[in-house]
């Protein structure tokens, strides 16, 4: 296999920064979320690569208990208005929910290669 000319890269050296597992190059991305078909520089096919809501679910599993911490300390503790609170919460968000979420899909595509996970078969079936 190809796969073998290549060696094992960790998934948090590549996943985070968006490169391909494989080879540890190119880009596995060709827009904020959405990835190439394959590695510009290997040309490995990362259409195996379905991180589904995985991202998003660690990302909100992440996100929510800081910001909802902090918004909570400013409505009950600083008593800051809630139209104030909004204004301060809707950029939190943006930074703690929306930002990780492309290092994290890097991440998960990543350990997906380097696992060889795929969709479970059962041996029965053909
Ligand atoms: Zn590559």
């Amino acid at each position: 296999m190809k796969d073998d000319q290549y060696p094992p890269l960790p998934p948090m050296t590549v996943g985070p920064a968006g490169k391909c597992p494989r080879c540890g190059q190119g880009s596995i991305f060709k827009s904020f979320l959405k990835l190439k078909d394959r590695c510009d520089v290997c040309g490995l096919d990362l259409t195996f690569a379905d991180a589904a809501d995985g991202p998003a679910f660690f990302v909100m599993l992440a996100a929510s208990v800081p910001v909802l911490g902090i918004v909570l300390w400013l409505v009950l503790g600083v008593g800051l208005s809630y139209w104030l609170t909004a204004l301060i919460a809707v950029p939190l968000v943006i930074v703690f929910a929306i930002l990780p979420l492309r290092p994290v899909k890097g991440w998960l595509v990543a350990s997906q290669y380097f696992h060889k996970a795929q969709e479970g078969k059962l041996d029965n079936q053909e």
